[in-house]
């Protein structure tokens, strides 16, 4: 158990700062709102690998740009739907990326 100053944040914007355990409960907002402990908002797991790209990658081909510009990517997500909708895989996937509920598209057959 840890004994220290912690900031909890909300969504309305209102920040707190409390001396309490880390196993205290959240804190509760004016609003209504549970409001979360700065510096754990956001902070992935160790081991899962994320998602997003920060800062984002340009790739010049294959799925670039019909005019051949270069176009620029966020996410592996989004660089999956777009080479699946070009008929493309990336290295070592599955042909076709799921959809949200996980299900494959298979609309283009
Ligand atoms: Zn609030």
């Amino acid at each position: 158990m840890t004994f220290k100053a912690r900031t909890y944040v909300c969504d309305c914007g209102a920040t707190v700062t409390a001396w309490r355990w880390n196993t205290d409960p959240t804190p509760t907002c004016l609003c209504g709102r549970v409001m979360d402990e700065q510096g754990t908002v956001g902070v992935p797991a160790p081991g899962i690998i994320p998602d997003t790209i920060p800062g984002g990658i340009y790739i010049r081909h294959g799925l670039c740009h019909a005019d051949g510009t270069p176009r620029r990517f966020d996410s592996m997500t989004e660089i999956r739907r777009a080479a699946a909708a070009k008929g493309l895989t990336l290295y070592g996937e599955t042909p076709k990326a799921p959809t949200c509920d996980g299900h494959v598209d298979r609309s283009d057959r």
